[in-house]
């Protein structure tokens, strides 16, 4: 059982969460939960570091914000230990979780299930913190934002859990944010792969390294309510053979930025030039589009980045337009990613363009585009995210089932 920020905001909700683990234990279960820092501490934690320093450590970040889930797993112990039950408390590497050494977005490499299952095996509830572990070098991790999702999966996985319970403050995965458009419908099952589309492209509810995991390991997911008793949706491999939708979701991303590498000379290597100075910088490229030669031989090269990333994209961009000698560079923040997302768009012809088509009839403009077999993205100015995604939602009918 996995418990968001929102669900273990006060002291209020903790208690309420110790109750329905100490009812699942009850029911027979062996129960190890992860918990996620106490409603927006993670943020504050992130504004505090900024107060102190404009670009602190990545080590020490981890440092600071492990300790929002640290606070959490103790008061919940607590919380449990009120109504009787034998309990635990343990940290991401007293469990074994460890990880990669790229501090603020560290992967799992290996979780050791011993302690843990000790735990379990006398009988105890075991209260592990989320979005932490330890690397390799011994050093205190985080799993980038959103990670208690992965911590969850990853321990799923290394106990051969009958099922990862994710408890949110929305009952499942809706076909969109059900926070912007309010006939948005909760989906009873989804796949790995759409799932991890939806993910990738925004869809809050999951982060998308816990659905990667959970498709190589072969964990169910089920996304639910911690506020009520609903079933909600579970994320499984979906039979080959049932009838899959056209489009499954809608999502959308505001925290992308766009750069643009003006008049680049048109030889061989460029391309090459830019994205490995990006990439050595561990900045990740998501949409590239260059535009065609024209009669000066130059052409322009435009991509998308994650916004966090865009200052230190400038830098590169700068140092690189010059030794290319570029015409310059341009970039903007105020746009946003929408996609539709769908594992029958790759047998159903002209997807992309009812798309468009939803698109133009509300006057938005396309600013780029991309495609895979199960998506299509489009940036558009970022004021007319919910105008998109509530015309895309229409579009293709998915209110309905
Ligand atoms: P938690 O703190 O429990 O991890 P998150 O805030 O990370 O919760 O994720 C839940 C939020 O995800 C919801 O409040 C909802 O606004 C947002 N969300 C975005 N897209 C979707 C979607 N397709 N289905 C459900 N929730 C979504
Ligand atoms: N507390 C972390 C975050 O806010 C991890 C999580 O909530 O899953 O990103
Ligand atoms: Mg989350």
């Amino acid at each position: 059982m996995k418990f968001g920020g929102s669900s273990v905001a006060n002291a209020e909700r903790i208690k309420r969460v110790a109750q329905r683990v100490v009812e699942k234990k009850l029911e027979g279960h062996s129960v190890a939960v992860v918990v996620s820092a106490m409603g927006d501490t993670t943020d504050d934690l992130i504004e505090l570091a900024r107060q102190v320093s404009k670009n602190p450590p990545d080590r020490e970040l981890d440092m600071l914000l492990s300790t929002g889930e640290q606070v959490s797993i103790a008061l919940l112990a607590m919380a449990v230990n009120e109504f009787g039950h034998p309990v635990v408390s343990l940290t991401g590497p007293q469990v074994g979780i460890t990880t990669d050494d790229i501090h603020t977005k560290a992967r799992i490499i290996k979780v050791e299930g011993d302690r843990l299952n000790d735990v379990l095996n006398q009988g105890k509830i075991a209260i592990v913190a989320g979005f932490q572990g330890r690397s390799l070098n011994d050093d205190i991790t985080t799993l980038g934002r959103g990670g208690s999702d992965a911590s969850a999966v990853a321990l799923a996985a290394a106990l051969k859990a009958d099922v990862c319970e994710i408890y949110t403050d929305v009952d499942g995965v809706y076909t969109a944010d059900p926070r912007l458009v309010s006939d948005a419908r909760k989906l009873n099952y989804i796949g790995y792969d759409e799932m991890l589309e939806l993910a990738s492209l925004g869809a809050l509810v999951l982060q998308p390294r816990s659905v990667e995991m959970a498709k190589q390991f072969g964990v169910t997911i089920h996304v639910r309510s911690s506020f009520n008793n609903n079933p909600g949706t579970l994320v499984e491999e979906v039979d080959k053979m049932e009838k899959v939708r056209v489009v499954s979701g809608v999502a959308h991303d505001l925290k992308v930025a766009k750069m643009s590498l003006l008049d680049v000379p048109d030889r061989p290597g460029i391309a090459a030039i830019l994205f490995n100075s990006l990439a050595d910088e561990k900045i990740n490229v998501d949409m590239i589009i260059q535009s065609t030669t024209r009669g000066n031989n130059a052409n322009d090269i435009s991509f998308t980045i994650e916004k966090d990333d865009l200052d230190q994209a400038v830098k590169v961009v700068e140092r690189v337009s010059q030794e290319l000698g570029a015409g310059g560079f341009i970039y903007g923040s105020d746009i946003a990613k929408v996609s539709i997302v769908g594992a029958g768009m790759i047998t159903n012809p002209g997807v992309a363009a009812n798309m468009f088509s939803a698109l133009a009839a509300e006057g938005i403009n396309i600013e780029m585009i991309s495609t895979s077999e199960i998506k299509v993205s489009c940036i558009i100015q970022a004021e007319d995210t919910k105008k998109a995604v509530m015309a895309l939602h229409k579009a293709f009918n998915l209110e309905v089932e």
